[in-house]
């Protein structure tokens, strides 16, 4: 079984955080620092959302994409809608996301960085858990924190469910909560993102990392960030920040 821990089997591991700080190993002698990354189209070069409903959804998926992009839905609600349009086993699925998503160069580095300074590195995304896992394992990278959207393959097409840091069902600001709740342990939180669902975490971040989508919001939200084009710019970034908050 694979060491990556998705949220499917996380809820009790809440309440465990909740009592002990599950943490502790990550914790460096001057302060807490924890990095929420983001996973689609920022640990991935591409969404593999998008690629997975391209191929195999059937229904209009872009008009949801669109009332999403116009804030007439969630990311989580575009998500839970559109994934019902999949008609496809897991086997097939797994097997298109091995041939078609590819990891942003340097993330390895970066992981191996945030391990030897000591540095959780936690990635919360509204993608599905299933193909997080595939991809993560197959590129060798374990023991990351995931938390993501639970999947179970039905015939009427894929359902996902969002849990949110109480173990209840949350439909809506997934990436939100936990910045909160790493927020509310005392971690000094570091954000990395690509997308329009990541300004809501960087906004309560101490620092923020961006490209795409979320660098714009920053810039329109006069939010200071890094911006980067992989993780080797990430690992650059990491290294010129503070130690610890008081001298952010
Ligand atoms: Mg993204």
């Amino acid at each position: 079984m694979s060491s990556l821990i998705v949220i499917g089997t996380h809820v009790k591991n809440m309440l465990y955080w909740l009592t002990k700080d599950k943490f502790a190993m990550c914790s460096i002698s001057t302060e807490k620092t924890l990095i929420q990354c983001d996973f689609d189209g920022t640990v991935t070069e591409e969404d593999v959302s998008f690629l997975i409903l391209d191929t195999f959804a059937r229904g209009n998926w872009r008009k949801l994409l669109e009332d999403y992009r116009k804030n007439k839905i969630s990311v989580d609600y575009f998500n839970k809608q559109a994934f019902t349009m999949v008609r496809a086993s897991r086997e097939t699925l797994t097997e298109f996301v091995r041939t078609r998503a590819k990891i942003r160069c340097g993330f390895k580095e970066l992981t191996d960085y945030c391990y030897k300074r000591g540095l959780c590195l936690v990635i919360v995304s509204n993608g599905l858990d299933f193909y997080i896992d595939v991809i993560l394992s197959d590129a060798g990278i374990r023991n990351i924190e995931v938390f993501a959207a639970q999947t179970k393959f039905c015939h009427e097409g894929i359902e996902v469910q969002y849990i949110g840091p109480d173990g209840n069902e949350a439909n809506k600001g997934l990436k939100e909560l936990y910045a909160r709740l790493f927020l509310a342990k005392g971690y000094r939180l570091i954000y990395l993102g690509n997308g329009v669902s990541d300004i809501h975490p960087a906004r309560l971040a101490h620092h923020v990392f961006a490209r795409d989508d979320l660098l714009s919001c920053c810039a329109r939200e006069n939010i200071a960030c890094i911006p980067f084009t992989d993780f080797t710019d990430v690992v650059k970034g990491l290294k010129l920040l503070p130690q610890s908050r008081s001298n952010s």
